[in-house]
């Protein structure tokens, strides 16, 4: 027999694509044949019919009513992943064509994405980093969220900050968001979206790949306001500019019209059982607090890498004292259908991805492995 019960399933802890809801898969399953009332599938009907025009808008309502969000926003659904709106963001805002030609883009660096950010960016227009944690392997953030790091120091002529409010790979979040002084604020919030209530009129443009908390590969969720970039040129690649698609309702060339019924799903999943990004935060902290509270008790042996002030809800990442152990440890784990817990390679060790989907009853598991695995290795 095929695994198609969640009994068979696992505790999948990847960091992306990552664990979805069951209920939501349940009603991918059944509506697999027929939409209710459609008669065809979501991967068989037109982007521009009356069904699939039902999802998009529903998903956009979701992510209005879960965020609050203002009309000076579009809600956008875009492909290309995150990786492309580190080009898109620069040349929308400072490009040659974008709103502020000539003006400059200040950024946050404080681990691999932001990094890779940056990089793409320097390509568009003048970009910089105002703060790096690299010296430290991107274990912290700067002032005031860690004491003692530097205050970044913008750019007078910066048309955005941008900063990466949860680093997937090194397991650092920022609590809240960066103070710029009036500067636009964009955010990089690919792996940690939805996972709690943000004020989004502090932000100028928020996007997230879908994948990581909010559903399958191939949609990105840009959340922009909509003046910042309302003058940037026609002369910008279509699908480059964001007019394009505020201008189209997202339906400019044919969408991944599968990832987005996913997103209306979990959104609607998130509504249906919490209410409210409170409540969803509030979840998130206690699975967290299972893990990091046994971090705090053996130092010795489980040694995390974020600073405890930046510790992630959604990825924690930690070592064990040796390699040997650190093989041990995940084989042992996949006996116990816990999977995907093999740290990037950039910070080794074990990265546990617990996003809004993963199950209260996962972390537990995880942290019952975590006791016994140490009271049988500590020295
Ligand atoms: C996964 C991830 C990305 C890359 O997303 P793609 O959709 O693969 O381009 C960018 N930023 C962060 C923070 C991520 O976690």
């Amino acid at each position: 027999m095929p695994a198609t019960t969640p009994q068979q399933r696992v505790y999948n802890f990847s960091a992306g694509p990552a664990v979805l809801p069951v209920p939501v898969l349940e009603q991918v399953r059944d509506e697999m044949l027929c939409l209710p009332g459609v008669g065809a599938s979501i991967l068989e009907i037109s982007h521009r019919g009356a069904a699939f025009t039902q999802i998009i808008e529903s998903a956009e309502a979701n992510l209005r009513k879960l965020l609050d969000i203002s009309d000076d926003y579009a809600v956008l659904f875009i492909q290309g992943g995150s990786r492309l709106q580190f080009s898109m963001v620069p040349m929308n805002f400072i490009g040659e064509h974008g709103a502020n030609p000539g003006k400059s883009g200040d950024y946050l660096i404080t681990g691999s994405w932001g990094k890779q950010a940056l990089e793409e960016a320097v390509k568009v227009g003048p970009c910089r980093a105002v703060y790096n944690s690299k010296a430290t392997n991107f274990d912290r953030l700067p002032a005031p969220f860690c004491a003692g790091e530097a205050t970044p120091q913008y750019s007078d002529d910066a048309a955005f900050v941008h900063y990466t409010c949860n680093e997937t790979i090194q397991g650092v979040q920022f609590p809240g968001e960066p103070e710029t002084g009036g500067i636009p604020l964009v955010c990089d919030a690919s792996s940690d979206f939805l996972h709690r209530k943000l004020d989004v009129s502090k932000y100028g443009l928020i996007y997230a790949c879908a994948q990581k908390n909010a559903g399958p590969a191939g949609v990105t969720i840009v959340i922009v306001k909509k003046d910042l970039v309302a003058s940037a040129s026609d002369s910008l690649p279509v699908y480059c500019n964001y007019n394009t698609h505020i201008e189209a309702n997202s339906l400019n060339n044919t969408p991944p019209t599968f990832a987005i019924y996913v997103v209306q799903l979990v959104t609607q999943w998130l509504l249906d059982t919490y209410g409210s990004l409170d409540a969803v935060h509030k979840n998130n902290a206690q699975k967290a607090k299972l893990l990091y509270d046994l971090l705090d008790e053996s130092p010795d042996f489980y040694q995390g890498h974020a600073q405890p002030e930046c510790r992630s809800l959604m990825n924690v990442a930690f070592r064990l004292p040796s390699e040997d152990l650190t093989a041990a440890f995940l084989s042992g784990g996949k006996q116990h259908g816990l999977t995907d817990l093999k740290g990037h390679r950039s910070v080794g060790g074990i990265r546990a991805s617990i996003y809004n989907a993963m199950p209260i009853a996962g972390v537990e598991t995880l942290r019952d492995y975590m006791v016994d695995f140490r009271n049988q290795h500590a020295g």
